[in-house]
C-alpha cells in the first residue's frame, strides 16, 4: 500500500512544491473524471459554515475601575445575558463571563449571541450591565479592546450529518430549522449541511481529524478538543476552540430562525493525504450523500430521503438584488425575513449575506434573482416538487475559509 508521512509532505510545504486543493477545486476534477492520483495530492484543505448552536464565548473584560463592586451577579452585553463567572474577580472592575451563541437579548428574541459576538469582532460599542453581588447596577460600554482574553469553544461542530426539513402538516411551524415559520403544505424545504465539502464527510473513519489536530475557526487557528457532544461513529461532530479576539467578523454571525437569534461559524479542517484510504475517503461527491428529509413537527421521522446534489446541483450561493424591480414596499418583507440582517433600507450588505435564498421566495415583486433549486420528493406515495427556500449553510463562506487555510499552508503560516 502507497503512503506519505507528515514529515513528507511537510517538506515539500517547506520546498514549495506540495500539491494543495481546495475541497471545492478537488471535488471540480471529481466530477470531470480529472482527480489527480494519490501520488499528486498531498493536502486537501475542507470546510464547512453553518447554524452551530453550541457556540459559547468565554469573555475577560473590564467595566470599572478597581473596588467599585465586589463581584458580579448578572452581566448583559447589548441586552443578552451572559454567565458570570468562574472567576468572581472581587474588586477588579473586571468579569469573566460565558456567552452562549444562542443566547437572546431580554430586549429583542432575534438579537442574540452570535449578533453581539460578530459586532464585537467589528469594532462595534457594545452596551455592558452588571448587576453586583451588593445590589449596585454598573453600565458602560466596551469594544474589543476591552476584552483581555476571549476563548470561542464551540462543543458541537462541523456536523456530518444533518435532516432536511419540510411541513406536510396544515399550520405554519416554528422551529430552529427555518428562518421563519414553515409553511405547511409541504410548500418548502430547509436544509443545512456543505455536502462534500464538509471535513468529516471526507474523512468518516476519523484517520486524521482528531482530538489535538490544528483547523481554522472563523479564521482563527483553533484546535480539535476531542469529539463534540452527542457526537456518535454514525453521526459524528467536533469539540473544537480558538481565541475569538484572532477571529474575522466576517465567517461569524447571528442567524435569526423561527425561534430565535441562532450563532452560525465557519470551520475550515486541512487532511493530509497520508494512505490510499484517506485519498479513497476524498472522492466522495455530493450525490453520493444522503439526506434523510423529515417532518419539521416531531423531527425524527423521515419522509424520505434526497442527496446534497440535489441541494446544491449548480444553483446560486448569493442573490442579486436588482433595485430597479423593488416596489418600495412600504413593509419590506425581506427585511422581516432576512436571518442575517443584510437586507436593510433597500440595501444588500454582501459582507452579511448568508446566500439562504430567503429573499427571493420571500419577495413578491421579483426583485431577487437567484436559483436556489426544487427537489422532487417522494411522500406518501405522492411525487411532490418541493422548492428549497433556506438554506441554514453557506458553502460560498466555507470555500473561502478553505481557501484562505490553503494559501495560508502554502505560505508556512499553517504547519500540518
Ligand atoms: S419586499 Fe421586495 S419589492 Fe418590496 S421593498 Fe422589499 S425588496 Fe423591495
Ligand atoms: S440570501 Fe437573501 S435573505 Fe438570505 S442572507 Fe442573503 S440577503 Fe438575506
Amino acid at each position: 500500500m502507497k503512503t506519505k508521512s507528515i514529515d513528507q509532505i511537510n517538506r515539500k510545504i517547506d520546498d514549495g512544491e506540495a500539491k494543495i486543493y481546495t475541497a471545492e477545486e478537488f471535488k471540480k476534477l471529481v466530477k470531470n473524471d480529472e482527480a489527480p492520483a494519490f501520488e499528486d495530492v498531498d493536502v486537501i484543505t475542507t470546510g464547512t459554515c453553518g447554524v452551530m448552536s453550541g457556540t459559547a464565548a468565554i469573555l475577560n473584560f473590564i467595566v470599572s475601575a478597581p473596588g467599585e463592586f465586589i463581584r458580579a451577579n448578572e452581566v448583559y452585553l447589548n441586552g443578552v445575558p451572559a454567565y458570570a463567572g468562574p472567576c468572581p474577580n472581587e474588586w477588579l472592575g473586571s468579569v469573566d463571563a460565558i456567552l452562549h451563541g444562542t443566547a437572546h437579548s431580554i430586549h429583542d428574541g432575534n438579537y442574540g449571541g452570535g449578533f453581539l459576538l460578530k459586532e464585537l469582532l467589528e469594532g462595534k460599542e457594545i452596551d455592558v450591565r452588571i448587576e453586583t453581588a451588593e445590589g449596585k447596577t454598573i453600565e458602560n460600554t466596551i469594544t474589543m479592546k476591552d476584552i483581555t482574553r476571549g476563548q470561542i469553544i464551540g462543543t458541537r461542530m462541523a456536523f456530518k450529518n444533518y435532516t432536511a426539513f419540510t411541513n406536510p402538516n396544515k399550520e405554519a411551524i416554528s422551529s430552529i430549522f427555518a428562518a421563519v415559520p414553515l409553511e405547511g403544505n409541504l410548500s418548502g424545504l430547509t436544509f443545512s449541511g456543505c455536502g462534500d465539502l464538509n471535513p468529516l464527510q471526507n474523512d468518516i473513519p476519523h484517520n486524521v481529524i482528531r482530538q489535538g489536530k490544528k483547523v481554522l475557526i472563523n479564521g482563527a487557528e483553533g484546535y480539535i478538543l476531542g469529539d463534540g457532544t452527542r457526537s456518535s461513529p454514525e453521526k459524528p461532530n467536533l469539540m473544537l476552540s480558538a481565541d475569538l479576539c484572532k477571529m474575522d467578523p466576517y465567517y461569524l454571525g447571528g442567524f435569526k430562525t423561527g425561534q430565535g437569534g441562532e450563532v452560525y461559524d465557519t470551520v475550515a479542517i486541512p487532511i493530509p493525504v497520508l494512505t490510499e484510504e484517506i485519498y479513497n475517503n476524498l472522492l466522495v461527491r455530493d450525490e453520493d450523500i444522503d439526506l434523510p428529509v423529515a417532518d419539521i413537527k416531531g423531527r425524527h421521522l423521515p419522509l424520505t430521503n434526497t442527496n446534497y446534489r440535489e441541494m446544491w446541483g449548480e444553483y446560486d450561493l448569493r442573490p442579486q438584488f436588482n433595485r430597479l424591480e423593488c416596489e418600495n414596499c412600504e413593509s419590506c418583507r425581506v427585511e422581516e425575513v432576512c436571518p442575517t440582517n443584510a437586507f436593510k433600507n433597500e440595501r444588500l450588505n454582501p459582507a452579511y449575506c448568508f446566500g439562504c435564498g430567503m429573499c427571493a421566495h420571500y419577495c413578491k415583486h421579483d426583485a431577487f434573482d437567484m436559483n436556489t433549486g426544487d427537489v422532487d420528493l417522494e411522500i406518501d406515495g405522492r411525487n411532490v416538487n418541493v422548492p428549497i427556500i433556506c438554506r441554514q449553510s453557506d458553502r460560498l463562506r466555507a470555500n473561502k475559509l478553505s481557501l484562505k487555510l490553503k494559501k495560508m499552508i502554502e505560505n508556512k503560516e499553517f504547519k500540518l
